[in-house]
């Protein structure tokens, strides 16, 4: 039976960092379903579709991912799209189309797929609630809006991204947050036996080492 460790929360609070240094610590692979959302916020973009269009073309989409040294790669009708979804719009896109059910469903299996197949720790919205209800911990990861948005500002700053502003980014978190909590199908919260994990404050080595903690209580 494989480990499945599902983290649940809203963006920016660190839950891929974390989730990323964790798994490479305990050998697991892990999965940012955030992308597969991105990939098809992406398509829906490109091909300027609006979400009835979208839903009709759901089954032409080709996504697969793989992992290469740890990392995850996504990969969209044969194109490696794993840089071009980290801009403000596409996760404002995603975050708008991940409201559909029907994208939500033709993710699901994929989701369940890896996780059935692999020791992993996967994070999205509604990974503890929906995709991995047994799954061996939960967690929400939360931290402030605040924090969340000074985090997301400086990441993008740092990719080079000179358009944005903590302002703006500020106002794209609360937007999404308010957008993913109050969505009818699966809305991000937290499932009632997760953990919860309030990293205002904490480093990103303070708050793995608290995950990892957890990890090894685990079977006792
Ligand atoms: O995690 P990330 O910020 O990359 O996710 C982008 C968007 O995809 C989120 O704002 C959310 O709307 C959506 N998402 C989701 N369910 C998941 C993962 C992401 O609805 N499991």
């Amino acid at each position: 039976m494989s480990i499945n460790i599902a983290i649940d929360g809203p963006a920016g609070a660190g839950k891929s960092s974390i989730a990323k240094a964790a798994s490479a610590k305990l050998g697991y692979i892990y999965v940012d379903t955030g992308a597969l959302y991105r990939s098809i916020a992406l398509y829906a973009m490109n091909k300027n579709l609006d979400n009835e269009n979208l839903i009709g073309k759901l089954t032409d989409i080709e996504l697969k991912l793989e992992f290469i040294e740890g990392s995850q790669h996504v990969i969209l009708c044969g194109e490696d799209v794993s840089e071009k979804i980290r801009t403000p719009e596409v996760s404002m896109e995603a975050s708008r189309i991940s409201a559909i059910p029907e994208v939500r469903s033709f993710l699901l299996d994929l989701q369940k797929k890896i996780a059935r197949e692999n020791n992993i720790i996967m994070d999205g919205r509604d990974i503890g609630t929906v995709i991995l209800p047994n799954a061996d911990l939960k967690i929400f990861l939360t931290a402030s809006p605040e924090e969340r948005a000074q985090r997301r500002y400086k990441e993008l700053k740092q990719a080079g991204n000179d358009t944005v502003t903590y302002e703006g980014i500020l106002e794209d978190i609360k937007q999404r947050d308010y957008n993913d909590m109050h969505r009818e199908t699966a809305p991000l919260k937290k499932a009632d036996d997760a953990v919860i994990l309030d990293t205002t404050g904490m480093t990103v080595e303070e708050s793995v080492n608290s995950l990892l903690d957890m990890v090894k209580n685990l079977g006792e």
